[in-house]
């Protein structure tokens, strides 16, 4: 062994990683038009289409908890996450390919209800499933997910477009994801304290969905495209509006403005959030996993956007140099940050949960 000091990857986190592993391939094929760096790669499609790639991986322990999420919910999930970064550049999902990895203790039963969560989504997303792979593993469930998508040239939205002045948009409500989580895992260490117990999961419907079964905003691509507004950035919000809004704003070279007061939580989310000694905005901003779409559009648009009921203009862009703020209610300014979601979940569960 050399004496070099090996780095970890823990230390670099995952975008660090992604960077380190990715930044020096090169680009061989004419054919491809983004590689790395954004929510999906953009390849040349048919004539007047690009086509879309993203792959999404899933691991047991690590991105789900099997004692509470039913394997229907958990295959629809899997392919919805993957539909969502079609959305986030502007279009659409057309076809997934799915591979898995099964531990014995898999039923086919068990998986065929895995297969029933992923049939629903393509049904009614209107994608096909065109093939996989599976193979066994020592331990846990694997699933990867690959999808392909298409959008209408003119219409691709990267998360490099944004200009200072643009204003900020979000779709949906936000942190109701991270806070059904928490639920769902105090619930499983009472039930692990007491198998005799049964979880009390009601009156938490709406947050415990969003976590379990997300949806992904195509229905907002589409009325974008009625409202015939073409946002100049977009992402969607898997890893926390933080997170997001530093993505946006690193690609298009910008600083933000957000405004607390302008973020959509929902009032179950809020209340939860509240009972764990939570404060709402921070579920909000670095929950995760609400696979909204947050997104800019040119100030001359906005006549357009308040049409769309579902999107909440929550700030604006700005120069880099004044840094990237959130504005609270009683109209302090503190700096985003983003603490994500992998770094995030499990620290977080246990504080929230432990008190
Ligand atoms: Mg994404």
């Amino acid at each position: 062994m050399n004496s070099e000091k090996l780095t970890t990857v823990a230390e670099l986190g995952e975008f660090g990683l992604i960077d380190i592993l990715t930044n020096d391939f090169e680009i061989n094929q004419k054919t491809t038009i983004k590689g790395v760096g954004d929510d999906a790669a953009v390849i040349k499609g048919r004539a007047g289409f690009h086509t879309l790639v993203s792959t999404d991986l899933l691991i047991e322990g690590v991105h789900f908890d099997l004692t509470y999420t039913p394997l229907k919910h958990l295959g629809y999930k899997a392919a919805v996450v993957n539909f969502s970064d079609m959305a986030a550049m502007n279009g659409k999902p057309k076809q997934i390919v799915v591979g898995l990895g099964i531990s014995a203790k898999y039923t086919v039963e068990a998986l065929e209800e895995l297969y029933k969560g992923i049939k629903m989504a393509c049904k009614l997303y209107q994608v096909d499933f065109v093939g996989g792979d599976t193979s066994s593993s020592k331990a846990g469930l694997f699933i990867s997910v690959t999808v392909i998508g298409e959008v209408e040239k003119p219409q691709i939205t990267y998360r490099s477009g944004a200009a200072q002045g643009d204003l900020i948009c979000a779709s949906g409500d936000i942190g109701a994801a991270y806070i059904g989580l928490l639920v769902l895992e105090r619930e499983k260490r009472v039930f692990k304290a007491n198998p005799n117990m049964q979880p009390e999961l009601s009156g938490n419907d709406y947050i415990i969905q969003r976590q379990l079964k997300p949806e992904a905003r195509i229905d907002i691509v589409d009325q974008l495209r009625e409202q015939k507004i073409l946002p100049t950035s977009m992402i969607d919000i898997s890893d926390g509006l933080a997170s997001e809004i530093l993505h946006l704003c690193k690609n298009s070279n910008t600083g933000c403005m957000i405004y607390e007061e302008k973020l959509t939580i929902d009032q179950q989310t809020y209340d939860v959030a509240r009972e764990f000694n939570i404060v709402p905005t921070v579920a909000a901003l670095n929950g995760g996993e609400d696979y909204e779409l947050l997104f800019t559009i040119k100030q001359t648009d906005y006549e357009k956007i308040v049409k769309i009921k579902d999107v909440s203009v929550i700030g604006y862009m700005t120069e880099p140099e004044n840094g990237k703020r959130l504005i609270t209610v009683d109209n302090q300014a503190i700096d985003l940050k983003a603490q994500g979601w992998d770094g995030l979940k499990e620290r977080e569960i246990d504080s929230a949960l432990n008190g």
